[in-house]
């Protein structure tokens, strides 16, 4: 593999070196395409150039990769994904079928794609049975999930075994926004999806699962946000500060910082503005943040031209660039 640009690795990493590594890059399997309505507010004519782009798994995307400087995508179901099905039987057969072709596209560019698994929780034994099989079998190194299924948040006492068997295969789970099941009425549409309605979902997702006491019943599991982490880096002191002054602070063991910092890993996806990364460095520390693109939502070749002029010291700019992501996902060259 090529070596990584823009620094230099130390005599160490060079021979296991292996160039940037992006964690947040969709594609949509057959039958998962999201549906036009889930998706209303966006632009028409770029909605259908995204559809457009998100079932290739092949040159067009390879070729978007190596203009952006990516060597290796971690790639994911698009939202909503298994996630936004009804039916627990069409959600258990898509989700294997997805992985399955998500696994074809990994044995033909072993190089170049890694997965994250698409899990049916709407059937829970299923679910594990099926992150087990993509995990030990096609050697995937997650589990994405799309938001909320069938209007369960993940602290819902009801996936402890997922949980569990998450700490058992030793791998993260990567919360990335679905469909919000709790938009407000007096809601703007201007304001849906990526521009704020996600983020504001998927930040009060991750929150459940801090203050419902998650890591305390499960201290090994970890979590992967999105988007320089949905804002809550920048939200850590007033989050300790206010919970704090609550009646439920006994709850919990340790602050909501303390607890953040120790199970959840951001990325840079969406997000490409210095500001904001030096703010997630110094909130979360730079071993826990990891470059993705978003791809094809966001444009990839800016993503990765700024991550190589974003100000960052050498250290920092190789362990966002892939050292992290290879630790966390354990990705050997
Ligand atoms: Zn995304």
């Amino acid at each position: 593999m090529r070596e990584a640009r823009g620094f230099v690795l130390p005599t160490a990493e060079i021979a296991n070196c292996i160039g940037t590594i992006a964690l947040e890059e969709h594609f949509a399997a057959p039958g998962l395409l999201p549906k036009a309505s889930e998706l209303s507010f966006f632009n028409p004519d770029l909605l259908a150039e995204i559809e457009g782009v998100l079932p290739d798994l092949a040159a067009k995307r390879l070729e978007a990769m190596d203009q952006a400087g990516i060597e290796i995508a971690v790639l994911s179901q698009t939202a909503p994904g298994v996630q936004g099905l009804t039916s627990s039987h069409e959600a258990v057969d898509l989700a294997r079928q997805a992985n399955n072709h998500l696994q074809q596209a990994i044995s033909l560019f072993p190089q170049r794609f890694r997965g994250f698994a698409a899990v049916p929780l709407q059937d829970i034994p299923q679910a594990c049975d099926e992150l087990r099989r993509c995990v030990l079998e096609l050697g995937f190194v997650g589990v994405l999930v799309n938001g909320c299924t069938q209007g369960r948040f993940l602290e819902d006492p009801i996936y402890q075994p997922f949980w569990s068997l998450l700490e058992e295969l030793a791998i993260p789970l990567y919360l990335h926004p679905g469909l919000p099941i709790e938009a407000p009425r007096s809601r703007l549409p201007e304001l849906d999806g990526a521009t704020w309605g996600w983020t504001v979902d998927t930040a009060s997702h991750a929150l459940r699962l801090v203050v419902s006491g998650l890591f305390e019943r499960h201290p090994l599991a970890s979590v992967i946000l999105g988007h320089m982490g949905e804002t809550l880096p920048y939200l850590l002191w007033r989050l300790d500060s206010r919970f704090g002054s609550t009646r439920y602070a006994d709850k919990l063991q340790h602050p909501p910082s303390a607890i953040i910092k120790r199970h959840f890993y951001i990325t840079t996806s969406g997000v490409c503005d210095d500001a904001p990364l030096r703010c997630a460095i110094n909130a979360m520390g730079h071993e826990r943040v990891m470059f993705a693109t978003d791809y094809p939502y966001e444009d990839i070749v800016t993503a990765g031209r700024w991550l190589e002029t974003a100000a960052l010291s050498s250290e920092e700019q190789q362990a966002i660039a892939f050292s992290n992501a290879k630790r966390l996902l354990r990705i050997s060259c």
